[in-house]
């Protein structure tokens, strides 16, 4: 996301509220902010920066060039000038020669031929390009280079300046091109006295075309008295002007013929900056891209000549750019630079101030992990408390619930104590009875029914054995925990100890196999033993619960017109569910809550003490299993005993006895 930069005139927060708006921008202000700011700056800087380098680099360029330029300028003015001077006599010299004055006295063959050789020959050794002597008419009469085809002899010079200054008197000095040869050269010349009259003129003519060299790197320009060009090294500067000439001195150079047809026009020279010693830079030609050059300016002195040198800028130009680009990338160096730093300082600051949070964090955890370390501490403690308490209360607990057992086998008993008195009571008196009727029959000699008897008085201490025998088993000690007991045995022993009680009573054994695709009741044979149907649990214990619940279904029934109990036992792949249905009253709302509860009995005072299901739901829960109690569908109550099934690896073969030992 673009973090706006900072706004000359709203807030950071102002501006935070209008994020649609771009970075540069800020919709209340039309501004810049801080970052084209910033830009703006280092833009700026960069330009300048580029801008004094160049400007240094090319005036120091140019100051150099200006010293080069001096020195050249004067070293090439004081070589034109010992060269002139060197051939300034030469004229005088001839005007004053013996053959030179006899021609022009006496302009015989003779005198022209001798005075012709002697030109020839000083020619040759002065390395001049021509001598030769004019009448005072103007006529050429002797020249050096008489034998040639374009020798001067007879040409009428009359009106050349050189020959008219001399006539006059004085020293003629004049750069023209030849009438003859059509070659540019400097012409010297010096009238010839005799007796006080000016009789002719000699004349030296000088080459001076080796001297402007031909350097287009430096050029060279030796301008008139007039400012004509007529020494360069560039060719098509030759006989133009630096200035523009006026019109009239045009006419009369070019009726002069000093430059033969020559038109003068001026060049097209820009003056860009003047400097104080004769030196200054022009642009020569159109345009911007037209060559400079820093042109230097001597006085050549007599003749009334300059000399001026030109160095090219372009270097200087090229000098002065190349400093600038390296110093614009030394500044996007630094630029860059400085960002890098700034950038590296706030990750620093960053990292800082991230370690300092980090630490923060830790301290906190750690502050946090200690006031917690106190907590679980504190907690762990209370907790062991707790569970130690837990511990006494269970095994409190489990001392009132063995006591609860006994107080309720001990109410079972005296329950039990009247149907064993009344059961023991009818087999003592039939025992009575069938002993003094033994006796009366052993006086009589009847063996056969005294035989009778006897069996019948077995028969009867056999049941009464029976029944002292369910007594002992009922009072025996508590089994281990992890016994098991095949179901339908415990059902029947409970049974056989109600069997009186329950002779009013319509029973219906039933079982119900859960893994049956169809599951349907099928009859059960109380009298059978089922090897697969073993449960976890203590036999004594579960007849204990059995009688509990059988006991309840019966007090229950017991005002029922048709007293019918139906016991069903379920089936499944790892429990047991028995159920005992009686067609009694049933279980009202408000005793429903309370049934599991210890001495909670709507039972008359001295019928029952409200420990029975108590006491057989904790058996249940202690095996594993569970008691549930609601209304059946039909009328009456039902009781749900739910145990886990013990699965034998071949139950056959150790069932029943070996199981429970
Ligand atoms: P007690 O039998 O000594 O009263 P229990 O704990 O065995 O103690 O039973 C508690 C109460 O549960 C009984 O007083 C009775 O009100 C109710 N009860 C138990 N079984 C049945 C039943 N089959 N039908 C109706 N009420 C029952």
């Amino acid at each position: 996301m673009a973090r706006a930069g900072l706004c000359l005139r709203r807030s950071v927060d102002s501006r935070k509220a209008m994020p649609q708006y771009p970075a540069f921008i800020c919709r209340d202000c039309p501004f810049v902010t801080r970052r084209l700011l910033i830009l703006f700056v280092l833009a700026a800087g960069l330009t300048a920066g580029c801008g004094l380098a160049w400007h240094f680099a090319w005036q120091r360029g140019i100051d150099t060039l200006r010293r080069h330029a001096s020195v050249r300028a004067d070293r090439t003015t004081g070589a034109l000038k010992s060269t002139l001077e060197r051939y300034e006599s030469l004229p005088y010299l001839l005007a004053e020669h013996p053959f030179v004055q006899d021609l022009l006295t006496s302009p015989s063959a003779a005198n022209v031929a001798r005075a012709n050789h002697y030109l020839e020959d000083l020619n040759q050794h002065a390395r001049a390009t021509a001598a030769y002597v004019i009448k005072a008419d103007g006529l050429c009469v002797a020249a050096s280079n008489w034998r040639g085809p374009e020798s001067f002899v007879g040409v009428q010079y009359r009106f050349r300046p050189y020959f008219v200054d001399a006539l006059r008197g004085l020293v003629g000095r004049f750069f023209g091109i030849g009438t003859i040869s059509h070659d540019p050269g400097y012409f010297i010349s010096q009238p010839v006295w005799r007796d006080g009259k000016i009789v002719g003129v000699t004349v030296v003519k000088l080459n001076l075309e080796w001297f402007q060299g031909a350097d287009m790197a430096e050029p060279l320009i030796v301008t008139d008295d007039h400012g004509v060009i007529f020494l360069s090294s560039v060719a098509a500067w030759k006989y133009h002007t630096m200035r523009p000439l006026p019109e009239a001195l045009a006419a009369s150079i070019f009726q002069t013929r000093q430059y033969a047809q020559q038109n003068i026009t001026s060049l097209p020279v820009t003056t860009e900056q003047r400097y104080a010693d004769d030196a200054e830079i022009v642009r020569l030609g159109r345009g911007r891209l037209a060559p400079r050059y820093l042109m230097t300016r001597r006085a050549i002195g007599e003749p009334d000549w300059h000399l001026m040198t030109l160095a090219s800028v372009a270097p200087v130009d090229a000098d002065a750019r190349d400093a600038a680009i390296v110093t614009g990338f030394g500044y996007l160096s630094l630029c860059l630079l400085a960002f890098y730093w700034r950038m590296r300082r706030a990750r620093v600051r960053e990292m800082i101030r991230s370690r300092a949070l980090l630490q923060a964090s830790y301290a906190a955890l750690n502050q946090r992990v200690a006031e917690r370390t106190i907590d679980l501490s504190q907690a762990n403690a209370q907790l062991q408390r707790e569970v130690a308490e837990r511990t006494r209360a269970e095994q409190e607990l489990r001392a009132a619930h063995d006591e609860l057992i006994q107080a309720s086998k001990l109410a079972a008993l005296g329950q039990m104590a009247a149907g064993i008195t009344h059961e023991l009571n009818q087999p003592l008196a039939a025992l009575r009875g069938f002993s003094d009727n033994t006796q009366v029959l052993l006086e009589r000699g009847d063996q056969a029914a005294v035989r009778d008897n006897l069996e019948a008085i077995a028969a009867l201490t056999e049941r009464m054995g029976k029944i002292t025998n369910q007594l002992k088993l009922f009072v025996g000690r508590a089994r281990p925990r992890n016994a098991v007991v095949p179901v339908v045995r415990a059902l029947r022993n409970a049974l056989a100890l109600l069997q009186q009680r329950l002779e009013r009573v319509t029973m219906t054994f039933t079982q119900h196999d859960a893994r049956q695709l169809t599951p349907q009741l099928q009859p059960l044979d109380i009298h059978e033993d089922y090897p697969q149907f073993i449960a976890y649990c203590d036999e004594l214990r579960l007849e204990q619960v059995l009688i509990n619940l059988l006991s309840n279904a019966l007090d229950a029934v017991a005002d029922a017109p048709q007293p019918h109990i139906a016991i069903v036992l379920s089936v499944a792949a790892t429990k047991f569910t028995l159920s005992i249905d009686d067609n009694g009253p049933g279980i009202t709302d408000e005793v429903l809550p309370h049934l599991f509860e210890p001495f909670f009995t709507t039972k008359e005072m001295g019928m029952g003490l409200g420990l029975g299901l108590a006491i057989a739901s904790s058996i249940a829960r202690e095996c594993g299993g569970a008691l549930e109690a609601r209304n059946a569908p039909g009328g009456g109550a039902c009781f749900i005993l739910t145990l886990r099934r013990a699965v034998l690896p071949d139950a056959r073969t150790v069932f029943p006895h070996d199981l429970v030992s």
